[in-house]
């Protein structure tokens, strides 16, 4: 290796969906982009034990791979950069050596805080994390690393600008480029022109579903003031409230249709976490929201370190008695367990349900199919409203002949042949290089 080169390893993402991570070293400095579980492994914990996987059952399936210095001891590394708080690409931070810097924006540390206090995931510890500030250089070893806001569906999503070397690297994270600010996009992809462009590490998830034009978060809110129209009774809805561009899609689309919104203490606190950074209503004063507080979340771990927030909680609440009186004003934010806990297997007449997460899981999931069967028979509607998190196939090819890299390296798809044909003259499906 000569001094200016610079090895790529893609260690897990290059020809599967998730578990995405990358490492970029020179002769004297070491970068990992992103640590994430993969897919597979996260639906079984997830749902099937809703536990910390053991570090050693991790390392007997290969899934904590034998990487020095990451995962056991052995050379520097610089920093993990870590590209948005998905599982999928922060699942194993934890399992990392803890002497490592965590390099994030401000949002996806606020995603990782609230996804720790009320879904279960792991959090990185304050003392680690070193937040990123958009577009503003910063030199992390050998490599100077600018960090872009791009539309995915997990709000505070990175893509990366790495140089080092006189060479330049871009790591797109997971992006889509048909969210409610796509024109993010465009700020990268001008920078990513201002000098050629060695490497792309692009990703790929829809170059297996299809080459047809997709669903963007606009069709999302377009179809919901649709649906809303011609529903008389109750409007539930089940999303992530981390995926602040869906949380938007359905207030815009209350307030287009005279409902109210209303929200988890989940959704709730990521909109007072993220207000002083970005245009979203405030939870606590906005006249289109309430607030469902369930007893369980009183009692709750999350209850009892938001102490502080319950009483403004308790001004704008609103109680299953309130909704049932007039549901055709409401549209609510639904969680699995309500059904049975909160509405005793009783939904009010007419109800719609909006079911917003990717489809595969009504598939894979057993509890999902199961409440889709019960409410269906309970003559609740079922709507599947959804727009991908991750940029459509005729996107990719025109994000890349605009980035025109000299070498490009797919990342989180099974479907990087893809590529070949389109690109054959710069693609690199190996999992390593060097440039
Ligand atoms: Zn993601």
């Amino acid at each position: 290796m000569t001094s200016s080169s610079i090895t790529i390893a893609i260690h897990r993402g290059s020809n599967e969906i998730g578990g995405n991570c990358v490492e970029i070293a020179t002769g004297t400095s070491r970068l990992v982009l992103d640590v994430g579980m993969p897919l597979s492994e996260m639906m079984n914990d997830r749902y099937a034990r809703k536990q910390k996987p053991d570090r050693d059952e991790l390392i007997l399936k290969g899934v904590i791979k034998h990487i020095p210095g990451l995962f056991s001891p052995g050379p520097k590394i610089d920093g993990i950069l870590l590209s948005h708080a998905h599982g999928d690409h922060f699942g194993l931070i934890t399992y990392t050596q803890p002497e490592i810097p965590v390099y994030l924006s401000s949002g996806a540390s606020k995603m990782l805080m609230s996804g720790s206090l009320f879904a279960e995931q792991h959090d990185v510890p304050r003392t680690r994390q070193k937040i990123l500030l958009p577009e503003k250089p910063e030199q992390i070893g050998a490599f100077s690393v600018t960090a872009f806001l791009v539309d995915h569906s997990s709000y505070g999503s990175l893509a990366f600008l790495i140089e080092a070397g006189g060479k330049r690297i871009v790591y797109s994270g997971d992006l889509r480029l048909h969210g409610r600010k796509p024109n993010m996009a465009k700020v990268l992809l001008k920078a990513i022109r201002k000098a050629p462009l060695d490497l792309l590490i692009m990703e790929g998830t829809s170059l297996s579903r299809g080459k047809e034009p997709g669903v963007s978060e606009k069709d999302v809110e377009t179809q919901l003031v649709a649906s809303l129209k011609e529903t008389t009774g109750l409007a539930l809805a089940m999303f992530s409230p981390q995926n602040v561009d869906r949380l938007v899609s359905y207030y815009r689309a209350v307030i287009r249709t005279g409902r109210t919104l209303v929200l988890d203490p989940y959704a709730a606190f990521i909109l007072y976490l993220i207000k002083s950074e970005c245009k979203v209503p405030d939870p606590f004063q906005d006249k289109h929201i309430k607030i469902f507080v369930a007893e369980t979340f009183l009692r709750s771990m999350a209850g009892r370190r938001l102490q502080k927030l319950i009483p403004r909680m308790n001004k704008v609440k609103i109680s299953r008695a309130e909704i049932e009186a007039a549901p055709g004003t409401f549209l609510m934010i639904f969680r699995e367990w309500m059904y049975e806990r909160i509405f005793d297997r009783k939904l009010p007449a007419g109800s719609r349900f909006f079911y917003s997460y990717w489809p595969g899981y009504l598939v894979s999931q057993p509890s999902l199919k199961e409440l889709r069967a019960r409410l269906e028979e309970s003559g609740c509607a079922f709507d599947l409203v959804h727009a991908s998190g991750h940029i459509h196939y005729q996107d990719v090819m025109e994000f890349i002949e605009q980035a025109k890299p000299l070498k490009l390296m797919p990342i989180h798809t099974t479907a990087p042949q893809e590529l070949v044909s389109k690109f054959p003259s710069i693609i690199e499906i190996k999992p390593k290089v060097v440039i």
